[in-house]
């Protein structure tokens, strides 16, 4: 039997369907309103750029703890076509080219989580994400750019004036939106780092010249550590391409969605002989400025029920491993969440409750992937020999070069492991039975009714609800 996650039977269903108005539709809207729809909910998508646009051509890894919710959506088969598994990451010093070793992920390992490591592109993520949600209903509006939200009155305004209210207002528009602005109530930037990740594509008919066969083959990941610097690079569509993130020194901001403007040779200076050649073949990158931003304690607007999602709520650094994976679970925890609506009275607590299952799990997540960005890019020093001689060691007896290290990289081996692993929406059914299910009945048994409690303003969504087609075809497990 498959030890991949594949919970069977269909999700459990609202009685009390409700509608959500999502603020853009990047990967964190698009996977709330499937993740809604498959729950019986009626979800609006506003996104202002044209669906074209909207979608990135760079590579997103997808850890085991993201392709398990999508496998638990009944889509495996389609996720099959767009992405390679991969298995492998090999290890290089960046200056020199020296070989530092090669981590095979271990089956048991990966069998624990229930999931598998993949490798796509945004665009690849984006169109599978993009058709799961129409089909199942949801409602996507492009070129709808949100220009005033009014969470009290649940109510948006778009650039064309039209106005459009819901029963919750979801922020899924990114670190620089709108919605997070509002939350805040200034705007939540942060701060630049002086590091920016470069996002390109690098034909394979180059790459094989360059790199090993059988490592291509097996769609391995390659990272090399430089001082001050990092590349990391695996295939995609099929092996036809090479994705390559870049990180070094930010001369300039920018952000995804931008213009491709960077020739890579001018940003992977020292980069070993043997490579650098590669990068005059490099399509021209995007470059995406790593910004810290000190956690928000709130999700939740004070105004009324709009809240935070995906990179609005907390943003990641760019290209890491788990930014995709958390928009996708926060997609897949509120909806789990709101499956046990039964009463508008509950939706306040329901976004509580979302907001307290979140928040510990991006926290440690988020602070985990600045880690491993430090990690590799380590400045030549003390730090930088240690890990480069530790490695050197496994990799000379023949075992996994991130296993048994002492200190701070075991400790960061143990924290993928446990990240992997987690099961997003176990946690949220966990915590139906722990807290929400016995705090309904001990309103019940209090005799606190829905007419006893404090009242939801009776809204106005006639508009939105005749604008939302409605069909039952959620995803079949
Ligand atoms: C164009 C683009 C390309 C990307 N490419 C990659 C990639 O190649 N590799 C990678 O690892 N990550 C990529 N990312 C980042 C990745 O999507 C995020 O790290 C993560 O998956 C979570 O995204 P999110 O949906 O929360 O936010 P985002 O991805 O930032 O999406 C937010 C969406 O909200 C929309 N929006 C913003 N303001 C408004 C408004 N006022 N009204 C309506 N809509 C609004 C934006 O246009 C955007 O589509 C890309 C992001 C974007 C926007």
């Amino acid at each position: 039997m498959s030890a991949e996650s594949t919970k069977s039977g269909p999700p459990l269903k609202t009685s009390h369907p409700i509608t959500f108005l999502i603020i853009g539709g990047g990967i964190a809207g698009l996977s709330t309103a499937l993740a809604l729809r498959r729950v019986g909910h009626y979800v609006l998508v506003l996104e202002r750029k044209s669906r074209d646009v909207a979608r990135g051509h760079g590579g997103v890894r997808l850890p085991p703890n993201l392709t398990k919710i999508l496998f638990h959506w009944g889509l495996k088969p389609a996720l099959m076509q767009r992405a390679l598994v991969t298995h492998t990451m090999l290890f290089m010093r960046y200056e020199s080219g020296e070989d530092l070793g090669e981590h095979v992920w271990d089956k048991g390992m990966l069998k624990e989580t229930r999931g598998i490591y993949m490798l796509c592109t945004h665009d690849d993520l984006y169109g599978l994400l993009y058709e799961a949600a129409v089909s199942s209903g949801a409602q996507i509006r492009y070129d709808a750019n949100v220009v005033s939200i009014n969470s009290e009155e649940r109510e948006v305004t778009l650039q064309s004036g039209e106005k459009i209210n819901a029963d919750v207002l979801v922020g899924a528009d990114g670190e620089f939106g709108l919605s997070r602005s509002t939350v805040i109530g200034q705007d939540g930037f942060g701060t630049p780092t002086g590091l920016a990740m470069y996002d390109t594509i690098i034909s394979s008919e180059h790459v094989t010249k360059h790199a090993n066969a059988s490592t291509w083959k097996d769609h391995g990941i390659f990272t090399a550590f430089g001082s001050g610097r990092a590349i990391v690079a695996y295939p995609v569509h099929g092996t036809d391409d090479l994705a390559m993130q870049f990180y070094g020194p930010d001369d300039n901001e920018g952000q995804y969605g931008d213009e491709p403007s960077v020739d890579m040779p001018e940003v992977t200076v020292q980069l070993c002989d043997h490579f650098q050649p590669l990068m005059k073949l490099a399509r021209k990158a995007v470059r995406v400025s790593i910004r810290d931003h000190s956690d928000l304690d709130e999700w939740i607007s004070d105004d009324g029920p709009l809240v935070l999602i995906g990179e609005a709520a907390h943003p990641f650094p760019p290209g890491t491993i788990q930014a995709t994976a958390m928009a996708v679970e926060d997609g897949a925890v509120l909806a789990r969440v709101f499956s046990h609506l039964s009463e508008d009275r509950q939706i306040d607590s329901f976004l509580y409750a979302f907001q307290e299952l979140r928040q510990p799990r991006t926290r440690s997540v988020r602070a985990g992937e600045f880690g491993n960005i430090f990690f590799m890019t380590l400045e030549d020093g003390e730090d930088a020999r240690q890990r480069d001689d530790s490695m050197r060691a496994m990799a000379a007896k023949g075992t996994n070069v991130l296993e048994g290290l002492g200190g701070d990289v075991s400790r960061l081996w143990d924290e993928i492991r446990t990240i992997f692993g987690y099961d997003c929406e176990d946690e949220a059914d966990d915590w139906w039975v722990q807290w929400g299910m016995l705090r309904e009945r001990a309103l019940k048994r209090n005799n606190v009714d829905a007419g006893q409690m404090p009242a939801t303003p009776l809204l106005d969504f006639s508009s939105l609800m005749s604008s939302v087609q409605v069909t039952e075809t959620a995803q079949e497990e």
